[in-house]
């Protein structure tokens, strides 16, 4: 017996929407019938196409093992996914007619289906996020990132359901450019405040990550602080020229005349280099920040 058994899980290919409605017993083919269980009514021994165990049972089971219907006496197929799920839900008939008391009872067992059908994929769903986070060492921290919420919400509600997410190099490449333009439209709001109201650079040294020392560069203004630049030091002596040839560049950048002062930390080096910057600019001050 178990020759005659094939194993094949083509979802989308195996039946056109009008077809479906005409059959009422459609998962049937997902499914290969094997002998009629003598004196069981409907009920056969079947093999699943997806998981390829052995079971028996009336149409009723082949439907709740499919679709993942908890509490039908067969246990749920774990090797439906999500997609082939829907797709499987959508080929089951679910004629209701409005008005007879039949039906009724009819529409309520169909909210059951559906919602097993809401819980098994929400768990799905639940269980891919948390693999991507624990498969790709993402901090859990990510969750509070108000675009990680709206990026599936967004997916999921979309009627693109055919829509998969940016690979490697688009990530990399067109939708970074995308997304620096962005950054520097909205930027551009700050900036046309600077030449009324004037700036202070604010700058300050710091490691990254990968401990490469960085010398950092804010503008504060009335509009709020932006980010301007991070300059990596490596291999550099971050003497007094050095930093008064750096923020000299960054206030000839700005524009010298939008600029009121520069804040460094008080650091002997910084010191001077502020009065170096004072010498070159004389409507500038150097402002140093508090030793904590
Ligand atoms: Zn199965």
């Amino acid at each position: 017996m178990s020759s005659s058994y094939s194993a094949s899980c083509n979802v989308s290919g195996s039946s056109n929407s009008s077809e479906s409605m005409k059959d009422p017993y459609p998962l049937w083919k997902f499914v290969v019938k094997g002998d009629k269980i003598s004196g069981g009514g409907g009920n056969y021994n079947w093999k699943c196409n997806f998981c390829g165990e052995v079971k028996n049972g009336s149409y009723t089971r082949v439907k709740a093992h499919l679709l993942g219907e908890q509490g039908k006496g067969i246990q749920v197929c774990n090797k439906v996914k999500i997609d082939d799920l829907a797709k499987l839900r959508k080929l089951h008939p679910t004629s209701v007619r409005l008005g007879s008391s039949d039906n009724v009872k009819k529409r309520k067992s169909n909210n059951t289906i559906s919602d097993a059908f809401n819980m098994k994929s929400r768990d799905q769903f639940d269980s891919e996020i948390s693999r991507m986070f624990y498969t790709g060492g993402l901090p859990f921290n990510l969750t509070r990132n108000p675009y990680y919420v709206s990026s599936y919400t967004i997916a999921a509600n979309s009627n693109h359901s055919g829509y998969k997410p940016p690979g490697y190099n688009k990530l990399r490449t067109t939708l970074l450019c995308k997304e620096k333009e962005n950054v520097d439209r909205l930027l551009q709001l700050i900036k046309e405040t600077w030449k009324t109201k004037g700036v202070s650079i604010v700058s300050d040294g710091w490691s990254d990550p990968q401990r490469r020392p960085l010398i950092n560069i804010m503008i504060a203004s009335k509009k709020g602080p932006m980010f301007m630049k991070a300059i990596d030091c490596s291999g550099e002596i971050k003497d007094k020229d050095f930093i008064a040839t750096l923020l000299s560049e960054v206030i000839d950048e700005i524009g010298d005349q939008n600029v009121v002062q520069i804040i460094t930390d008080n650091a002997s080096n910084c010191k001077v280099a502020g009065e170096l910057v004072e010498g070159r600019y004389p409507h500038i001050y150097w402002t140093p920040t508090l030793k904590q």
